[in-house]
This record gives C-alpha cells, structure tokens and sequence, in this order.
C-alpha cells in the first residue's frame, strides 16, 4: 500500500496538469470503488476548475471552484497516469505497465491543460468522493485522523503529548492514524532507526519530565519528518505497485537503513549491530537490536 510519500509524489506528478485546470468532461465508467461514487458524480465535475492540489494523509485533495474538494485515495493499488489528447505519452516519461489493462480505467478526467487524467484501480480498494471543504475536517474521511507529520505541527513536545500515559509500543502508535495520519510501516521502521528508539519501546515514555525523554521524543520528530522529506525528494519507494503518476519509478527503497534488510549489518557507521525482524500487531518490524535500544 502506498504511504504518505508515496501520495505526495503523485501529487507533484498530477500537480503541473491539474492546477488552474478546467475539466472538461469527466468519464466514470462503474457505480463505485471502495464505497459508492457520490451522486450525479461526473455532472458535478464537469465545468469545474481545480483550483489547488493538496494532500492531506494518504489522500489528494483537488479544490474545485464550486467550493467541494475532489476527494481521492489510491487505495491498495490505485494509480493515476497521465495522457496527453493525441494518445501520446508526455515526453520523456513512462507509463505504469498495469495500467495497460484499460479495463481497470474507472475515472478518466480530460482537462483544459489537454492531459486526461486516468484513474485506475484493479483491485478497487480506492475512494472518490466530493466534500464541501468547509465541512472536510468533519467529513467520515478525516474526522479523528491525526495530525499531519510534514506539518509544523509535528515537534517533541507534540508527540509528548500524543503518546503520553501509552503503554503500547512505540511501533504500534506510530502506526496509529489517529495520532499522527500517514506513516505506514516502512518509514515508522526507518524513522525509529534514525532516532535510536527500540519499537517495543512503551510510548509513554518518550512523555517523561526528564531532559532524557524529551531529547528521545524531539528526536523522532526530526526522523519522521527527515525520512518523508528524503523519501519524497526520491521520488517515494518503488515497492510492489507504486509508480508515480509519471510512470517513473521511486528510488527511496535504496536509501532504508532497516527495512527488509533482516540479516544485514546496520548501516551506522558505528555499529556493529545485525538487522532483525519482528512481528508486531501482525506487521514485520525491522530494526537494529544494538543501535534501538
Ligand atoms: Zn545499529
């Protein structure tokens, strides 16, 4: 499943077709994905101008000028790709080779900027659905979600705050979208290696008075926030199904210090330590038992 650098770079992808953009016409070619398409859906995006590509979490967010935001997920295996109106590729850039399957084409948004803009999804676990952007923040998609790691908002005093009285694992509330929303299981592995933290860390206690406390928990607010800018200044990780929205591929998987490398020497420089996999929750966690501790 894509995580949240993943998303920021189909954004940044989709972002240079789709800003200031009208959509002229709007093809949905079944009922649903994950949940119904809402009401009179291509009607309703038809004419519209996509005033801004946002993101929050793990979904893309276009402001229209009608005032709804196009609310998109891409599911388990969902990618966009861009078409330019002859049928030709845009220049120097690749399509994804599952997208071949044109069956799998469920929205296909042809824009004023003269890309369309193709949907697909084979297993459908994706979402669209149109919310008033005054009412996003409460609509089912983001209410209860937490607070958004590439924000400001992300310090140690704030995770403190979010994980102080927890008994759980560190791993285990990292991975709680309600705390903080889009850190999947790769980059909470690779953000608790940079900050020396063991994942079976009870996570209250990165809420302790002491100086020591508070230099582990602004510690792995600057890891978190280190591995999601380094992993979408890469372009994201190529794992499985992920491409960009160009078709090119991430190079982040080169970079992670821990994640599937089970076996293999810890990359600091000064460490001896062997990579080890545990389950936690029912996920592998990667870490380095003499570093993370
Ligand atoms: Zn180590």
């Amino acid at each position: 499943m894509p995580e949240l650098p993943e998303v920021e770079t189909v954004r940044l992808g989709l972002a240079p077709v789709m800003e200031g953009a009208v959509i002229e016409a709007a093809t949905v070619n079944r009922p649903d994905l994950r949940i119904p398409f809402p009401p009179r859906f291509a009607r309703r995006l038809t004419g519209r101008r996509i005033v801004a590509l946002g993101r929050r979490a793990k979904y893309l967010l276009a402001d229209l000028d009608d005032g709804n935001v196009l609310v998109m997920h891409l599911g388990m295996s969902g990618s966009f790709r861009i078409e330019t109106a002859d049928g030709g590729k845009i220049a120097g850039q690749y399509y994804h080779p599952r997208t071949a399957i044109r069956a799998h084409d469920h929205v296909v948004l042809d824009l004023s900027s003269g890309a369309h803009v193709v949907f697909n999804d084979p297993r459908r676990f994706g979402l669209m659905d149109l919310v008033p952007r005054n009412g996003l923040e409460d609509s089912p998609h983001f209410k209860g979600m937490g607070l958004e790691p590439l924000g400001n908002a992300l310090s140690g005093e704030t995770i403190a705050g979010l994980f102080a009285g927890r008994e759980a694992p560190l791993k285990a509330m990292l991975l709680d979208q309600r705390r903080i929303a889009g850190i999947g299981n790769i980059y909470a592995c690779e953000a608790m290696w940079r900050a020396k933290l063991p994942p079976t860390l009870p996570a209250g206690r990165l809420a302790a008075k002491s100086p020591k406390a508070r230099a582990k928990a602004e510690a792995l607010a600057g890891a978190i926030r280190d591995v999601l800018a380094e992993a979408i200044a890469a372009g994201g990780s190529s794992l499985r199904d992920h491409r960009r929205a160009t078709g090119e591929l991430g190079l982040f998987q080169h970079s992670f210090a821990v994640y599937d490398r089970e076996g293999e020497p810890c990359p600091r420089a000064d460490c001896n330590g062997i990579v080890r996999r545990i389950v936690q929750s029912g996920r592998s966690t990667f870490y380095c038992p003499v570093c993370q501790r």
